[in-house]
């Protein structure tokens, strides 16, 4: 049998409670293919910073990169300051592991509201460059100025390109460049330029340039159209909360870190450690359950992300499985254990739940 080796950071708050009821999921998706999975917990996070000065040991990243992928829980604690914990475990991990795109499927689900009237499925994905731009942390304070330096390399802007337009063409063959090009002189011209050079090897695939302020306006009056969304880090990171608000909220919305063709990759929700909700056991794991599909899709784990999903979309349309977020009392578990029913029992014989508004990763090309 195949065996995958998995690391798993709970991290602060909500972050354990969701890596716990996604692991038994998580273990029978990979073993209905074939595949087993030893875990590696690691206590990394905001407690471990305050036992050792340090969010995580100082050869994290080389304790990961033996691993064949990272489940990421969530990062935060209201006594240190965020930008610390983030420096110190994920984006430092993004970096240090060079997972070079940051990938967030967005869809709408039978059975969950949307926060806005469309005919259509939502259903797109927001590629977003994951090492630099806005956040490459280059700047300083003189005083009372902040001085704060966006990055945008030729190579980081192909290398995620590249990404988006192989994900258009596994989907509905559309790539939106969402830039500032308009009133950015510089960094955003530059992505204009890489994606149109880019595109001419994808000629099967519709480009279309939008600046993200009419983005952002689409995304809440005619979200039915999107497919792959291309975009630097910092538009990635706002357009993709907002997108999770679209359907249903921050429980709902799972992202992979990757580096296309080499591993590992790390997978975690969106969300933060949601302190107001910790220790009460109502977090909404779908977001979670949906990061280890992508983990299993983005380790050629054959039909097993999909098995995930399918569950998902089952367990959503009884609204008795729902968490407080979603307008229900269900706890923690009671959606996890549905999740976990619903995979190893598939409806009592019907069909599975459909799966064509479903979302893969381009497969590692390890
Ligand atoms: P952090 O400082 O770690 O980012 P935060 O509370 O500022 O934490 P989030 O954790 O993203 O940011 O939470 C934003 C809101 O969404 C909170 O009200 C939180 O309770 C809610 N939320 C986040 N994740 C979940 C979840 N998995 N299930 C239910 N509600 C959630």
């Amino acid at each position: 049998m195949r065996g995958l080796r998995i690391a798993t950071i709970g991290g602060d708050g909500v972050g354990p409670e969701v890596i716990e009821a996604t692991l038994p999921v998580l273990r029978a998706a990979a073993e209905a293919s074939g595949v087993s999975v030893e875990t590696v917990a690691l206590d990394w996070g905001g407690e471990h910073m305050l036992r050792t000065g340090r969010a995580m040991p100082a050869d994290g990243a080389d304790v990961l990169s033996e691993c064949d992928g990272v489940l990421f829980g969530a990062v935060g604690r209201p006594d240190i300051p965020d930008d610390e914990l983030i420096w110190g475990l994920i984006i430092g991990l993004r970096q240090a592991l060079d997972l070079a795109v940051n990938v967030r499927p967005v869809r709408s689900w039978d059975g969950v509201t949307t926060a806005v009237r469309t005919e259509e499925p939502i259903d797109f994905v927001v590629v977003r460059e994951n090492t630099e731009g806005e956040y490459a942390g280059v700047g300083g304070r003189v005083g009372q100025l902040g001085i704060e330096v966006a990055v945008h390399s030729r190579t980081a802007i192909e290398r995620t390109a590249r990404y988006a337009f192989d994900l258009a063409r596994q989907r509905r063959g559309r790539v939106s460049l969402v830039t500032k090009s308009n009133a950015m002189r510089y960094g955003y011209p530059l992505w204009d330029e890489v994606t149109a050079s880019v595109h001419l090897d994808y000629p099967d695939v519709e480009l279309e340039h939008v600046l993200v302020d009419a983005m952002a306006a689409r995304m809440v009056q005619r979200p039915g159209g999107l497919d792959v969304l291309l975009c630097s880090n910092l538009f990635g990171d706002i357009l993709s909360d907002l997108a999770a608000g679209l359907v249903g909220g921050m429980g709902m919305a799972p992202s992979a870190n990757v580096l296309p063709g080499r591993g590992p990759g790390l997978f975690e929700p969106v969300h933060g450690s949601a302190p107001d909700i910790a220790g009460a056991g109502i977090a909404n794991p779908v977001a979670c359950l949906l990061s280890a599909a992508l983990l299993l899709d983005h380790t050629g784990v054959e039909g097993a992300g999909d098995r995930i999903r399918s569950a998902v979309t089952t367990t959503l349309r009884d609204p008795a499985t729902h968490t407080p977020d979603l307008g229900g009392t269900a706890t923690t578990t009671d959606l996890s254990t549905s999740v976990l029913t619903n995979l190893q029992q598939p409806a009592g014989g019907a069909p599975s739940a459909p799966t064509e508004h479903l979302v893969s990763l381009p497969t590692s090309r390890r």
